[in-house]
């Protein structure tokens, strides 16, 4: 969008600026000609003016630009009142607000749905709430992404509320009650529990590809085990990292698996032990988004913070912008801000 502006401006500016000469060219010649009058100079003054007017309105125009690669970005997302309403053929990424945790709804382009973790146990209210503000009637795919709390939290209330298709977990076991409490509502419903693990293709919309590329090893850390998810939609494509860790990284790395994504939700909350170099030229996005709110680990962390922004990557944030949404026609991206908050009970 704005290179298009751009580029209409300069366009503008040279017509303007080869208009000048010409009609500064023709009225010499016409004068020199017939010997009368001279060019206009009120003609070829006020095009002077116009051509001046026209660069400093392109020096005032804040740089939507990414000056390393060209890239035009929509630095300053438009903020939603309502939620957005999916146009047929649009596929939409949900990166709810749910504080510090981390869930994502995906909505296809023929308006198949996946939800990707729930948040934080109390954040069960707010994410049903979500989801139904949403016209969620059904989850296609679920996924818990590995089993700490604040991304299986609310799972058990997702399941009790809506019909689930296919329900995806690393194979990992936990002994805290939220892990209990996500595969008793499964079991309550009779919803299978399927592995998730790297080299499995979920089938979803029409038009997309959704792949599983970790957890590839079996790691001692439940973090290192987070089911790692990229999305691919016509030309545009979304990398969903759980909290996958530098050694979740570095076998990502040295795998041959398709990682590059135009959005990367940065691993682990914008933690310092996820977001390698070698993974984050891998995947080579041009968007970043950060699932963290108030908390004592210092997420996001400066470092992370300051490796993005040397990349020109625009940086999204939960606790900053509330909830964001991408949406994508399969081509362009497009992001939007929704402040939308739960509000009943106040509890939360
Ligand atoms: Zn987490």
């Amino acid at each position: 969008m704005g290179d298009l502006m751009g580029l209409e401006i300069v366009t503008a500016l040279i017509s303007a600026a080869i208009a000048g000469v010409v009609g500064l060219l023709v009225g010499k010649m016409k004068a020199f000609k017939k010997k009368k009058q001279r060019s206009p100079i009120w003609l070829s003054a006020s095009l002077f003016a116009v051509v001046l007017i026209g660069m400093l309105y392109v020096g005032d125009k804040p740089d939507e630009t990414n000056p390393l690669n060209g890239d035009s970005k929509p630095i300053t997302a438009a903020t939603m009142s309502s939620p957005y309403v999916r146009a047929e053929g649009e596929m939409v990424v949900h990166y709810i607000n749910v504080g510090q945790g981390a869930s994502q709804l995906l909505v296809g382009p023929s308006g198949k749905t996946m939800l990707i973790d729930a948040g934080n146990n109390d954040k069960e209210e707010m994410i049903v709430a979500y989801l139904q503000r949403a016209g969620i009637k059904k989850i296609d795919i679920l996924v818990g992404t590995h089993p700490d709390a604040d991304h299986i939290g609310g799972l058990d209330a997702v399941i009790d509320h809506f019909d689930v298709g296919q329900f995806y977990m690393p194979k990992v076991q936990s002994n805290t009650k939220t892990f209990e409490d996500v595969l008793q509502a499964a079991k309550n419903k009779e919803i299978k529990v399927n592995t998730a693990k790297a080299d499995v293709t979920l089938e979803w919309d029409q038009g997309t590809n959704v792949q599983l590329v970790a957890p590839i090893g079996d790691y001692k850390d439940t973090n290192e085990m987070s089911a790692v998810i990229r999305v691919a939609y016509g030309e545009t494509s979304f990398l969903l990292t759980g909290d996958a860790e530098t050694k979740s990284e570095e076998d990502l790395v040295s795998s041959s698996t398709m990682l590059k994504a135009d959005v990367l939700l940065i691993g682990h909350h914008g933690s310092n032990s996820s977001t390698s170099d070698p993974f984050l030229e891998r995947v080579n996005p041009r968007y970043a988004v950060i699932q963290s709110g108030k908390n004592n680990y210092g997420h996001p962390t400066p470092e992370i913070l300051a490796k993005l922004t040397n990349k020109n990557i625009a940086v999204f944030r939960n606790d900053t912008s509330g909830n964001i949404v991408f949406v994508s026609n399969g081509k362009k991206l497009d992001v939007k801000l929704d402040p939308w908050e739960f509000s009943k009970g106040k509890a939360q």
